[in-house]
């Protein structure tokens, strides 16, 4: 970094080129060979006219974390927000658009949805709590509450997180939240949501099971932890809604018709891929519940390794060129750990985080959306099983709900929902430095 009033100098680039440090660095770096790659994989044609499921439910969250003003130690806290959004397709489809651009009336838009949204307060670092609490534990104990009491009309987020812990070991050993003690207590088990620890009778909270507290610190931000709980309340509330309607016959009935539609990768990264082999035997389970129909569950994802490889190959000879409209492609693991995400390891992508598996569809009006999509029919790796019954009715998904570059409608008008500004959300935070 210049130091205020100095120009970057040239000093540094001569010393590079004098020691030649590039040269040597180049010569030891293996050059892949240059794109675009030859042949293109098999993108498989598909019809434009199957009719995608009548609704959409699109999950999305988002989180803000800010400093608050004037407090020393440093004190930061943060807003996390998850939002479903249901959206009648049938309706959509047949709003009018506007005449100059096309697009859809934002009012009737509205129209056609219903939704609900879950919000919370987070502590950050160095934010105690006037009944005592240091950061870490408040934060814990934040992120406990809302499990307990967060629902969608059946159970809890909390009886969520217990089915998806439930396996082949009830309890879950973790590092006590308590720094000092070096005990490994269980996370309480079913029926339980509070236990304590055997070493030093510190509260363990159901929701410790998700291990955010180990990189939440007061030496530095906590938007990562923050953005661990978001991450794991958008598959709570997921796994909430699939839950609740697999419970009765109408639910079911209603599983059949609806397509629920994520933000991101289908996946449960860090300390959360806790919650993955639970997710997987939950869908399996529902899956059977609903036959003859099938449980829908895709995502969109906008960045990442496979994002850049689909851009990259449709390159050439102009930018979204080379893949051909109306046509899919489902990679299969040789193909990512060949081409896009080789393994360190021979392990299969995605073998402990992933609930679904990677899609690519170029619509027949030319957007390249980056699909997730579950596949309960099938055993893991799910990158080495056949294509998935509900394929192309994911396929049709796309086709009608992808629009403007590369996106996805529902998941616009979720995240519309979940977002809080943030230029709002900072001034909301700010807002927490009261005088005394
Ligand atoms: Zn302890």
């Amino acid at each position: 970094m210049p130091y205020p009033n100095e120009r970057a100098g040239f000093f540094a680039v001569g010393d590079l080129e004098r020691r030649q440090i590039i040269e040597a660095f180049g010569d030891q770096l293996e050059q892949g060979s240059n794109l675009p790659r030859d042949p293109l994989p098999a993108f498989e044609p598909f019809l434009q006219d199957d009719k995608p499921r009548p609704v959409v439910v699109a999950l999305d969250g988002s989180s803000i974390y800010h400093r608050i003003p004037a407090r020393l130690p440093a004190t930061e806290a943060g807003l996390v927000s998850v939002s479903i959004v249901q959206i009648n397709v049938d309706q959509l489809a047949n709003l009018p658009q506007l005449p100059e651009s096309g697009a859809i009336d934002p009012v009737q838009l509205r129209d056609t949805e219903d939704g609900s949204t879950l919000q919370l307060a987070l502590p950050g670092r160095n934010a105690r709590s006037v009944d005592g609490k240091v950061s870490r534990d408040w934060f814990r104990s934040s992120v406990q509450e809302v499990l307990e009491t967060g629902h969608f009309g059946g159970e809890t987020l909390a009886e969520t997180l217990h089915a998806l812990l439930r396996g082949t070991n009830n309890l879950r050993t973790i590092k006590c939240p308590n720094i000092l003690c070096k005990s490994k207590p269980a996370t309480p088990g079913p029926g339980q949501m509070r236990s304590r620890c055997e070493g030093c009778n510190s509260d363990i909270f159901l929701s410790d099971a998700l291990r955010a507290q180990e990189i939440f610190s007061d030496e530095e931000p906590c938007g990562d932890a923050h953005g661990r709980i978001r991450h794991a309340l958008e598959i709570l509330c997921l796994m909430n809604l699939l839950r609740g309607l697999a419970k009765t016959e109408k639910g079911q009935a209603a599983l059949g018709n609806i397509a629920f539609v994520l933000d991101g990768p289908l996946a449960a990264f860090g300390t959360i891929a806790v919650l993955q082999s639970g997710i997987l035997r939950e869908l399996r389970r529902i899956e059977k519940l609903l036959w003859p129909n099938h449980l829908l569950v895709m995502s969109a994802v906008k960045t990442g390794s496979f994002v850049q490889y689909f851009a990259e190959l449709d390159e050439a000879p102009e930018p979204n060129s080379r893949i051909p409209l109306g046509t899919a492609f489902l990679p299969d693991d040789a193909y990512i750990r060949e081409n896009i995400v080789p393994g360190a390891t021979n392990q299969p992508w995605g073998k402990i985080t992933y609930f679904g598996r990677p899609l690519i569809v170029k619509t027949h009006d030319g957007q390249r959306l980056f699909l997730n999509l579950v596949q309960p029919e099938a055993d893991p790796p799910l990158t080495n099983a056949s294509a998935p019954v509900v394929l192309n009715e994911a396929i049709a998904i796309a086709e009608h709900l992808g629009i403007g570059r590369n996106e996805f409608l529902p998941l616009r008008r979720a995240h519309a929902k979940a977002a809080i500004p943030l230029r709002i959300g900072k001034a909301i935070i700010e807002s927490l430095a009261r005088a005394k």
